[in-house]
C-alpha cells in the first residue's frame, strides 16, 4: 500500500516535471470572484469537483485537467475588488470567473483584457463586448428576440412594459421598435426604486393596457408579483409576460388562482435528465429543496467551469506554455489568454443550461428556452423557442384570444350519451339508420348546435348501463360516464348529467345548459272532503267581523236617526185628521229586521221618508250590493275549485312516515345529495333508501316513474325531468318545492384546452335563445308534450278586509251624511215647536231628548196648536 502511494507520488512528480518542461501543467489554477449569491459559488465549486473527479463532467475530453480554485469573496467596494483581482492574477491563474455585480465585473473584465487572461462571466450584460470575456448568459439581442416572437404570436396590439432598470430595457428594445409599430400601442413604465412598486402598477391599471410585460431582476421578482396581485393587475383581465429566466424559482402558489394569463420562460429545464444527474451529484452541497430552485446564474457558473476545463484541455493538447504570475501595475501579459478564450469559445457542450455554443462574434446567441404558462397545477411548458426556428408550441396548445376561433375545426369528439328521455332517445326509425342518425333528443340537438358554432365533428356512444358516474371512495375509482372521460376513452359526456363538486374535482364541465333542483314526483292526490263551513270561505274572518259590526252600528244609527227625523213620525191612523199620537217605523224590533232585510235582499217593506234616513239607507244598500256580489262571485269560484288532500307537502315529510315508500336513481346526484346532507330529515331519508335499496332505488328514471304510477311510492328526482314527465303522465305531479339548486353541464377531461370554447358555445346558445327553443321543442312539442296541460285553475282565496275596505268607507261617509241631515232637521223642528208652543228652545230640546231616551216609538202630541200638516210644512225636511 505504502509502495503504491509512493509510486503514484513519483509518477505525479515526473509528469509535473515533464509537463513543466513540455507545456502547460495539467493542474491548473482558476480564479473565482464571488459576491453575495452563495448558490453561484457552490455551483462553481461543485463543478470544479466534478471536473477533477471525471465521473460527472458534462464536458468530455477533460482527462488530465485538474482544476484548483483560488477564490475571493468580495462586496461592492470597487477598490477592494480591484485589490482582490490583482491578488488573484498575482498568484497565477488561467482564467477568472465573476463577479456578478455590473460595476465590479466591468473592472475585472478590463483588467483581464489588459493582462490577457480569459474572463468567464455568467451574468446578464446589456453591453456585451467581445474581448477576452466569455459570457454564458444568452445574448441580450437574442433574448429580446424571444419576447418579440412571443408578442408576435400572441398578436398583441397594445402592451405596457414594466421595467426596473434602464439596462434591462435593452431586453425589450425590439418590442419598442416593431416594424408595425404604427398599429401597435406600447408604453414603458418605470417601476421605481422600490420597495414599493405599486405606483407604476396603478398607472398601468389606470391605463387601457391589458397586456403587460414585466421585466425585472430576479431579486425583486417575488415582491413585484406580490404587489401586482395586490394592485389587481394579476387578474382575469390581464395577460402578463414575465421576462425573468428565473421565474420558476419564485413561489407562484398565490397567483395560480388569480385568473391571470401568465407566460414565462426558462433556460433550465429542471426535469431534464442532465439537470437531474448533475444535481444528484453532491446533492447535499447544492442545498436545493427542489430542482426548479436552481437559479440561472448558478447553473451558468457550473457550465462555465465545464466549458473552461474543456477549452483548457484543447490548449494543453496543442500549445506549449505555462501559467504566469502577473501584476496589475506592470505591462507584462500572459500571452495565451486570447488563445484559451478562443478554444473555450469553439467548444460546444451540453450543460445545465442546455446546449452551450458561441457564435462567430463570441456570444451565446444560440440557445433554446421553454415557454411556460401558469396553471392551477403550477408552471406548464406550452412551447419552446429556438434561435433558428422561433417558437414551436406544444401539440394542441392554443393561444388564448388568437386560436379561439379556428381551434376545433378539425377535431372529432366521441360523445357519451344516455338513453334518458328527452336528453337522448332512439329515433322511431332507428332500426333503419346507422351512426348518429339513430339518436334524437335535447342533448343530441345541443351537441349539433355547438358543432355548428365550433366546427367539430362527433360520434355518439350510448352509456349502456346508464351510470353517469359516482366515486368509489375505497378504490378512488370513478365509474360510468365520468370514469370513461377520466380514462380518456370518451371526450365528452352529455345527458341529464349534474355538475357536482365531487365530479368537478375529477373532470371539467362546461357552463350549465340547464338549471334545476331536486323535488318529489308523486301521484296526483285526491280531492279534500267537503267542509261544513265552506260557505264562509269567500271572506276572511276579519271581513266577517267587520260585516257584523257594520250591521249592528247601522241598525243603531237608523234606530236613532229614525227618531230624530221628524218626517219619520207619522199619523198611524190617517182617517183621524188631528191625531194625538205620532208613530215612527224605526222601533227596537223592526229596525234590525229592516237592516238585515236589505243585507239579505229580503223585502221588508221598509221605506225611509226623511233625507237623513234615506241617506243612511242608500249608503247601506250600496254597501250591501257590493259586498253581496263579491261574496256570491267568490263563493261560486270556491265551489268550482276543490282543494286537494296531500299526504305530504314537502320532501322532508317523507322522513317521518312509513306509509309512502320513496327512492331515487341509483348512483345519481340526487342520492348523493341525501348522502352528503347534514340535515337530519335528509339523513333519515338516505338511511331509509339505503336500507331498502333493492326496493326503492332505481336504475333509471323511467322505472321510478312507473313505480310512482303503480304503487304508493314517491320518487325523488330532478325538477327538469319531473316537468317533462308531468307533461305526459297526467296522474303524477311534483310535490313541494326544490331542495337545492344546480344544473347540467357537458363533462370533459380536466384542463383540456377546448374547455373554454365549449363553455363559450354553450353560453352563446343560451344567450341567443336556442337552448330555450330546444327545451320547448323536447318538453312541450315532441313525443306527446302538453298532453296533460292543466286547465287554468282558479285559486280562490278568502277576501281580506283590505279588499273590501273601500265599500266600508263609502258606507261610513253615507252614515256621517245621514247624521248631519238628521241633526239639522231635529234641531229645526224643535225650534219650530218652541215658537209654536211659546216655550224656551232649551226646554223644548230637553223635552225631546228625554222622549228619545225612552226609545218610544209613539209620540203624544200635547200642546197641539197647529195641525199635523202645518208641522210638516214647517219642517225643513219637506
Ligand atoms: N342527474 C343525475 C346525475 O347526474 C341523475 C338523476 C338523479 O340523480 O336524479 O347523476
Amino acid at each position: 500500500m505504502i509502495l503504491n502511494d509512493r509510486k503514484i507520488l513519483l509518477l505525479y512528480i515526473t509528469t509535473a516535471f515533464i509537463s513543466h518542461i513540455l507545456g502547460f501543467p495539467r493542474k491548473i489554477p482558476i480564479g473565482g470572484i464571488f459576491d453575495s449569491d452563495e448558490m453561484i459559488q457552490r455551483a462553481f465549486e461543485i463543478s470544479i469537483e466534478a471536473v477533477n473527479n471525471k465521473n460527472i463532467t458534462v464536458a468530455e475530453d477533460t482527462m488530465g485537467v485538474f482544476l484548483t480554485l483560488k477564490s475571493e469573496k468580495i462586496n461592492k467596494n470597487a477598490i477592494r475588488v480591484a485589490k482582490r483581482a490583482c491578488k488573484l492574477v498575482n498568484r497565477g491563474v488561467a482564467g477568472i470567473f465573476g463577479p456578478q455585480n455590473k460595476l465590479t465585473a466591468n473592472y475585472v473584465e478590463s483588467m483581464c483584457d489588459t493582462l490577457d487572461i480569459p474572463h468567464i462571466a455568467a451574468r446578464w450584460d446589456s453591453e456585451s463586448k467581445r474581448g477576452n470575456v466569455i459570457n454564458l448568459y444568452p445574448h441580450p439581442d437574442m433574448l429580446s428576440m424571444v419576447f418579440h416572437d412571443i408578442i408576435k404570436e400572441y398578436k398583441w396590439k397594445e402592451y405596457a412594459i414594466l421595467y426596473d432598470n434602464t439596462d434591462n430595457l435593452i431586453r425589450m428594445s425590439r418590442l419598442l421598435k416593431l416594424p408595425n409599430m404604427n398599429s401597435i400601442s406600447a408604453m414603458a413604465f418605470h417601476l421605481g426604486s422600490g420597495p414599493n412598486f405599486r405606483k407604476a402598477m396603478k398607472e398601468v391599471k389606470g391605463s387601457d393596457y391589458r397586456n403587460i410585460i414585466i421585466d425585472c431582476s430576479t431579486d425583486i421578482l417575488a415582491t413585484i408579483l406580490e404587489q401586482a396581485l395586490q394592485v389587481g393587475i394579476l387578474s382575469e383581465r390581464y395577460r402578463v409576460v414575465i421576462t425573468s429566466l428565473d421565474l420558476q424559482t419564485v413561489s407562484l402558489e398565490p397567483y395560480k388562482y388569480s385568473g391571470v394569463n401568465l407566460t414565462g420562460v426558462r433556460l433550465i429545464n429542471p426535469e431534464s435528465p442532465i439537470v437531474q444527474r448533475i444535481l444528484q451529484f453532491r446533492a447535499f452541497n447544492w442545498n436545493l429543496t427542489n430542482s426548479s430552485d436552481l437559479k440561472v446564474e448558478a447553473a451558468l457558473a457550473y457550465d462555465a467551469v465545464q466549458l473552461f476545463a474543456r477549452g483548457y484541455a484543447r490548449l494543453y493538447d496543442s500549445v506549449k506554455g505555462n501559467i504566469k504570475k502577473l501584476f496589475c501595475n506592470r505591462t507584462e501579459i500572459w500571452g495565451h489568454g486570447f488563445s484559451l478564450s478562443n478554444y473555450i469559445r469553439n467548444e460546444q457542450i451540453n450543460g445545465l443550461s442546455g446546449m452551450i455554443k458561441f457564435d462567430t462574434a463570441g456570444f451565446r446567441s444560440e440557445f433554446h428556452l421553454d415557454i411556460l404558462n401558469l396553471e392551477k397545477q403550477g408552471l406548464r411548458k406550452i412551447g419552446r423557442w429556438e434561435t433558428n426556428f422561433g417558437i414551436k408550441w406544444e401539440p394542441g396548445h392554443r393561444i388564448p384570444g388568437v386560436d379561439d376561433e379556428k381551434s376545433l375545426r378539425d377535431k372529432h369528439f366521441l360523445v357519451l350519451i344516455s338513453l334518458t328521455d328527452p336528453y337522448g332517445m332512439l329515433k322511431e326509425s332507428s332500426n333503419m339508420t346507422i351512426g348518429n342518425d339513430r339518436y334524437e333528443g335535447f342533448a343530441i340537438d345541443i351537441i349539433h348546435e355547438m358543432s355548428k358554432i365550433l366546427g367539430f365533428n362527433y360520434t355518439f356512444e350510448v352509456q349502456v348501463d346508464n351510470a353517469y358516474g359516482s366515486l368509489n371512495k375505497t378504490t378512488g375509482q370513478w365509474n360510468g360516464m365520468i370514469g370513461k372521460i377520466i380514462a380518456g376513452t370518451a371526450d365528452l359526456a352529455i345527458t341529464d348529467l349534474t355538475v357536482t363538486a365531487e365530479r368537478q374535482d375529477a373532470v371539467d364541465f362546461t357552463s350549465l345548459f340547464m338549471n334545476l333542483g331536486i323535488s318529489v314526483l308523486y301521484r296526483k292526490p285526491t280531492s279534500a272532503p267537503p267542509n261544513l263551513l265552506s260557505f264562509l270561505g269567500p271572506f276572511s274572518k276579519d271581513v266577517w267581523v267587520y260585516l257584523i259590526a257594520a250591521y249592528i252600528i247601522v241598525t243603531m244609527l237608523l234606530f236613532v236617526i229614525g227618531k230624530l227625523c221628524p218626517v219619520e213620525w207619522t199619523n198611524p191612523y190617517p182617517c183621524i185628521k188631528e191625531p194625538e199620537v205620532l208613530e215612527t217605523p224605526f222601533t227596537l224590533l223592526d229596525t234590525p229586521f229592516c237592516v238585515i232585510g236589505a243585507l239579505l235582499k229580503g223585502n221588508t217593506g221598509f221605506a225611509p221618508a226623511g233625507i237623513s234616513t234615506r241617506t243612511l239607507a242608500i249608503a247601506w244598500w250600496f254597501f250591501n250590493l257590493i259586498i253581496g256580489s263579491t261574496y256570491v262571485a267568490n263563493l261560486a269560484a270556491a265551489l268550482a275549485t276543490k282543494s286537494a288532500a296531500w299526504p305530504f307537502k314537502v320532501a322532508e315529510d317523507l322522513a317521518y312516515q312509513h306509509e309512502i315508500k320513496y327512492g331515487a336513481k341509483k348512483g345519481g346526484s340526487t342520492l348523493s345529495f341525501f348522502k352528503d346532507s347534514s340535515h337530519e330529515p335528509y339523513q333519515i331519508m338516505y338511511n331509509y333508501m339505503m336500507d331498502h335499496a333493492d326496493e326503492v332505488l332505481m336504475g333509471k328514471n323511467e322505472d321510478g316513474v312507473w313505480k310512482v304510477q303503480q304503487e304508493n311510492y314517491a320518487y325523488l328526482m330532478e325538477s327538469s325531468s319531473i316537468e317533462y314527465i308531468q307533461q305526459r303522465k297526467c296522474n303524477v305531479t311534483q310535490v313541494g318545492g326544490l331542495l337545492d339548486a344546480k344544473g347540467y353541464g357537458i363533462a370533459m377531461k380536466k384542463d383540456i384546452y377546448y374547455r373554454t370554447d365549449l363553455s363559450g358555445a354553450v353560453l352563446k346558445l343560451k344567450e341567443n335563445g336556442i337552448i330555450n327553443e330546444l327545451q320547448h321543442k323536447w318538453w312541450r312539442e315532441k313525443r306527446g308534450g302538453d298532453e296533460c296541460e292543466e286547465k287554468v285553475k282558479v285559486q280562490v282565496e278568502a277576501l281580506n278586509f283590505e279588499d273590501v275596505k273601500g265599500v266600508f268607507l263609502i258606507m261610513t261617509s253615507g252614515v256621517m251624511l245621514s247624521w248631519l241631515f238628521a241633526g239639522w232637521s231635529f234641531l229645526w223642528n224643535i225650534r219650530n215647536l218652541a215658537i209654536q208652543h211659546n216655550v224656551f228652545y232649551r226646554d223644548q230640546i230637553i223635552e225631546e231628548l228625554k222622549f228619545l231616551a225612552k226609545c218610544n216609538s209613539k209620540k203624544i202630541i200635547k200642546r197641539r196648536k197647529t195641525s199635523l200638516e202645518t208641522i210638516k210644512s214647517n219642517s225643513t225636511d219637506s
